[in-house]
């Protein structure tokens, strides 16, 4: 194995009720798992894939490959956007970035939830920097696409493929953001800023 996902930071319930065991055992066991085992089988068959890391990978590549790694990168990102016992409001250095580049904590909630749920089809839905300040934006990316591969720095994400969220809320994509706010890690977020 060249290529793995990280280990959850928590418990498979740790997330309940909000994002459901289930979800977690589907989501990170078949989807992200999955994502990883493919990867490893074109890295198998092209040593200039194995010899790079993820991050190399998800620069560099194109078609299959960078989906399969944009998606491991992505969700490697996504399981430390959340915590358990966290949400609310922000605060150390990403609040006052928020305040900055938003005006409120408020207006860049309404922000962010209109990227999430107005995102055609699958996708993510990033809070970004720029590699030299702590400049913030929002970026609402289809299918495996990354702020890696667009020259931003990833400080959170959300999953709003409909695998992330249909088990626990069908179709309800704004239900599944309510609970992404009451999980949301600022700790993390904190440590993406410079
Ligand atoms: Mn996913």
């Amino acid at each position: 194995m060249v290529f793995k996902a990280i280990d959850l930071p928590y418990a498979k319930d740790a997330l309940a009720p909000y994002i459901s065991a289930e979800t977690l055992e589907f989501h990170y066991e078949k989807h992200h798992k999955g994502y990883v085992t493919k990867l490893n089988e074109i890295a198998a068959a092209d040593s200039n894939v194995a010899s790079k890391s993820l991050e190399e990978v998800v620069k560099t590549s194109s078609g299959k490959t960078f989906n399969m790694a944009a998606q491991i990168w992505n969700h490697d990102f996504y399981w430390l956007s959340l915590a358990p016992k966290a949400g609310g409001n922000p605060t150390g250095k990403i609040a006052e970035a928020i305040d900055k580049s938003f005006g409120s904590f408020e207006s860049f909630q309404k922000k962010f939830d209109e990227a999430a749920v107005n995102h055609f089809g699958s996708g993510w839905a990033w809070l970004v920097r720029e590699q030299n300040s702590n400049d913030l934006s929002i970026m609402s990316l289809h299918d495996a696409d990354t702020p890696l591969a667009h020259g931003k720095v990833a400080v959170l994400t959300c999953d709003v493929w409909e695998h992330a969220y249909y088990i626990d809320y069908r179709n309800a994509r704004p239900k599944y953001m309510e609970a992404f706010w009451k999980l949301v890690n600022w700790e993390f977020a904190n440590k993406n800023l410079l």
